[in-house]
């Protein structure tokens, strides 16, 4: 080859490489130029003296939340302001605020190729899946008790209620001690960022991995007498519940026959399920990645192995999380994934909409069913199907023991009705006995969301 046409190559080496590094450059500015450009001072000014943007955000049926202009206006109703702190945020920039960062561009007219910020007078509009009645009833229902109240169409994915307390009002904020109880975490958004010790609904998991991997556990009976002698160590019931089958068990939350399953089951068994049922992991939609879960039996004795399969021991669950592995057991073994927004417009044009997703296979459709007529049969003949707005019902208590102080209540289950397929969690922190404690709330909650989705 001679000189001149190795530098015709060299040159045209050079070009090829000039040009990927354009394609490269014009690729990341297409998805990311709005962060480059002045997106993340825009959309965090958004306190009361910038006056840069001005879009309303609405509930599912229009309802009016929150709008910005000049400043924050806020609902006149005081619960849901307090109902919607941990979606909408305050002014104090400590709760973060999500859904309006990860949609600041559309809300505000983001232009990618001017890259620039629309002016004027036009509006952003983003319309959420919550329903501001039943926000406003589980708020009050909570009555200013710490927890969680989530409730989701698994159908669907949308997101009706989402209440996390401790919160307060953002037009009238208190001054804030952090080491107070009263404000324990007050920043944290539970229902996505917080995760609990489960407390008896981890039997689910256990009764989902016993139907699966222990072929008759259907036509054996334990015997429970109140308590069982694990290495030395008693494990102690809620009641002396005699023989017992895997569905009076779980209708009873029998911790002696749970024990015997986790047990026979074994370590791995039971973190497999775990993770399959998704409890290690992380959801993701409208900006938020749900806290995980956890389970960990590595070096566990028999003791541990026992209290995790009834809830104990080192388990954690996000409430997000499990609220929508309710919906799968409702609905054959998949749901649809929770999200928050369903739509966000710029003047009068739509920027973004929702575009649902199914979970993972989260357990067979067998052994969904089974837990789910089982379930039913606890609200039928433990719970109280007073408790449940004349839905047909599945549900599964825990009373989840602290290390210091009260107990947790938990309360996790579904309606199984065509126009109404609702998964639900209710947490009450230092609330007792799961049951009696989430019932009265969780009753309020499905009232208001019957009225909602018939109106
Ligand atoms: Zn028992």
């Amino acid at each position: 080859m001679n000189k001149l046409s190795k530098r015709a190559w060299l040159t045209m080496v050079l070009a090829l490489v000039l040009l990927g590094g354009l394609v490269v450059i014009l690729v990341q500015y297409g998805v990311n130029a709005s962060k480059w450009a002045a997106y993340r001072s825009v959309a965090l000014a958004d306190t009361p003296d910038y006056g840069g943007d001005k879009y309303t955000i609405l509930d599912r049926s229009g309802v009016f939340l929150m709008e910005k202009d000049q400043g924050r206006t806020y609902s006149d109703d005081p619960a849901l302001r307090k109902a919607m702190l941990h979606v909408l945020g305050d002014n104090r920039l400590q709760i973060q605020r999500v859904i309006l960062e990860e949609y600041s561009d559309d809300l505000m007219g983001y232009d990618r190729f001017s890259g620039s910020f629309a002016a004027g007078n036009k509006e952003g509009q983003m319309q959420l899946t919550l329903s501001a009645r039943v926000q406003a009833a589980a708020q009050d229902a909570l009555e200013g008790k710490k927890g969680v109240v989530g409730v989701y169409n698994y159908r669907t994915g949308e997101i009706l209620c989402m209440v996390s307390s401790p919160n307060y009002d953002p037009t009238d904020p208190p001054a804030i001690d952090e080491e107070a109880p009263e404000f324990e975490a007050v920043f944290v958004n539970r229902f996505t960022g917080a995760s609990y010790i489960p407390g008896s609904v981890f039997k689910i998991v256990t009764a989902a991995a016993a139907l699966e991997e222990i072929g008759d556990i259907e036509s054996r009976s334990f015997l429970c007498q109140g308590q069982l002698e694990v290495d030395g160590e008693r494990i102690v019931c809620n009641g002396v519940h005699g023989e017992v089958d895997l569905q009076e068990a779980l209708c009873r939350s029998c911790n002696v026959a749970f024990a015997q399953i986790a047990l026979e089951l074994g370590a791995d068994t039971l973190t497999d399920y775990a993770k399959r049922l998704g409890i290690c992991d992380s959801l993701s939609f409208d900006g938020y990645d749900t806290r995980k879960g956890n389970i960990d039996l590595k070096d566990a004795g028999h003791q541990s192995i026992a209290w995790a399969g009834i809830g104990q021991y080192n388990d954690l669950i996000n409430p997000c999380q499990f609220m929508t592995l309710m919906g799968a057991i409702a609905n054959g073994g998949i749901a649809a994934e929770p999200y928050l927004v369903q739509q966000v417009t710029y003047d009068d044009s739509i920027r973004y909409e929702a575009k649902p997703g199914n979970t993972y296979r989260l357990l067979p459709e067998a052994a969904a069913d089974r837990l789910a007529e089982m379930m039913h049969y606890a609200v039928v003949n433990n719970y109280g199907e007073w408790y449940f707005s004349g839905l047909y019902a599945g549900a599964k208590s825990g009373t989840a023991e602290q290390g210091e102080g009260d107990n947790d209540a938990l309360f996790a289950g579904f309606a199984q009705d065509p126009d109404y397929p609702l998964a639900f969690i209710v947490i009450v922190e230092g609330g007792g006995a799961g049951s009696s404690t989430c019932t009265p709330i969780l009753k309020q909650v499905l009232d208001s969301c019957v009225v909602e989705l018939d109106s």
